[in-house]
């Protein structure tokens, strides 16, 4: 029976994710006997967060805490911040979290949550008692040992240092391990910040050479110029690729010499956005997808290379940094122009990576260096990579399929050797 509680479309988050298990289910064996488990969460927590508002007002808030799997260990995944945030939503992004854990082989299920809110609207108090509030509502399920929350869009070092706080003082001891992706002098790691574009990085870098593609020269165009997006571009930028398109929620631009991100990442941390700025020419939002380039770094929401755009789209390879950028339907068509997608839940795992250092240099109490944090992250990424890629070569399927086979088959062997309870 479909659950009772979300009406999936084709093209939703939920629905790309229930298409995506299904193509896999073909490839699991016998293991397939347990994959109705991948299509249900274990536990999806909705709570009311209500704040006073700076002007005395009383507002509030939708937030969830949505667990797909705690099947290979504690959950982990980030909190969001947007207004279009949704328990469907939520739920997807949980579920991708279980698959990329256990994609990337870290010990842990599959966990996201989030609230429904335009966080710019609020003040930076305000901010800070939805957290607190959110925090201690989903406080019931969370903790270092059972659920690890972590950044995501609109989220940040400060947002968990609250979220820590809050966690800490209800429990009455200093959790550091509660979240991740904290500041460094709260048991934050090295690295973390930049970690998913890194692997977003490393990842293309691989998947370029396999391809044939030099990074030397290769024109890449951006979406989302965020967390994500702008660490991917500034290691590309160093690589000797041309960013040639970037769009964020303020605008689309484009420059066909290369921008110099030495300038725009500045003024995107200083205008909150790529528009306004001077060194590209400003474009409409579809100008984004006709870009001439090699690379598209799809970095902002779910869902954005849509079938449409897909056809147009004239790059040889999508490094998703974004969860869920591509639609089953658009998949379909890169597959047939023969452009290569390496997907999300590879690609975008740099970050849960150093999230998983972080975690266990807090239990330690013992940290490392950067190089040390990049070392380890490089040697995962590709290491991960190369399994996906060698499982995609054997039953001839794209690199998305694959990374759902291996991380479906290490859930599902894990849920068999448990088995039910009681
Ligand atoms: P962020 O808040 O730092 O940046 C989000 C970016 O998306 C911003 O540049 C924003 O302007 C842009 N954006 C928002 N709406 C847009 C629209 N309609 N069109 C174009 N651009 C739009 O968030 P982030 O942490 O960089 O996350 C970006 C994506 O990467 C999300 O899908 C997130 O789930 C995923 N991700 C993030 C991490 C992480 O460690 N932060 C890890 C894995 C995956």
């Amino acid at each position: 029976m479909p659950l009772s509680y979300v009406n999936p479309q084709a093209d939703s988050p939920w629905g790309t994710y229930l298409a995506q298990i299904d193509r896999v289910t073909p490839f699991l064996g016998p293991l397939a006997r347990w994959v109705e488990t991948l299509k249900r969460p274990k536990r999806a927590l909705i709570v009311d967060v209500p704040i006073e508002l700076d002007n005395g007002e009383i507002a509030h808030f939708e937030g969830y805490r949505v667990q797909h799997s705690l099947t290979r260990g504690p959950g982990k995944g980030g909190v969001r911040y947007h207004p279009d945030v949704t328990l469907e939503e939520v739920m997807a992004l949980a579920a991708w979290m279980s698959i990329k854990n256990a994609a990337v082989n870290l010990p842990y299920g599959g966990a996201k949550g989030g609230i429904r809110v335009d966080p710019k609207l609020l003040s930076r108090k305000e901010l800070e008692r939805m957290t607190r509030r959110y925090t201690s509502e989903i406080g019931i399920i969370i903790g270092p040992n059972q659920d690890i929350p972590a950044p995501d869009v609109n989220t940040d070092a400060q947002i968990m240092a609250w979220m820590m706080d809050t966690y800490s003082m209800n429990t009455g001891a200093t959790a550091t391990g509660v979240v991740t992706g904290k500041p460094l002098h709260l048991g934050g790691s090295l690295g973390r910040v930049k970690a998913t574009g890194r692997g977003v990085f490393v990842t293309g870098r691989e998947a370029a050479r396999r391809i044939g593609l030099d990074l030397v020269g290769a024109r890449v165009a951006v979406q989302g110029f965020g967390n994500v997006g702008s660490s991917a571009a500034e290691l590309f930028g160093q690589a000797g690729a041309l960013i040639v398109a970037v769009q964020d929620h303020s605008g689309t631009l484009l420059n066909d010499r290369g921008f110099d991100l030495a300038e725009l990442i500045p003024h995107v941390k200083a205008q909150g956005g790529v528009g306004g700025f001077a060194g590209g020419e400003p474009a409409d939002t579809e100008a984004f997808w006709d870009a001439a380039c090699d690379i598209v770094i799809p970095a902002a929401l779910e869902n954005q290379l849509t079938a449409a755009r897909a056809n147009r789209l004239k790059a040889r390879l999508v490094l998703e940094g974004a969860n869920g950028p591509t639609g089953a339907a658009a998949d379909d068509i890169l597959a047939e122009r023969g452009i290569l997608v390496v997907p999300d839940v590879i690609c975008n795992a740099g970050g849960v990576t150093v999230s998983y250092f972080e975690w266990v240099q807090d239990f330690s109490s013992f940290f490392w260096t950067e190089d040390e944090i990049n070392v380890r992250l490089d040697k995962i990424m590709i290491g991960a990579l190369r399994r996906i890629w060698d499982t995609a070569d054997q039953h001839r399927i794209s690199l998305r399929t694959a990374a759902f086979a291996v991380a479906c088959e290490r859930i599902l062997w894990a849920r068999q050797e448990r088995g039910l309870y009681p």
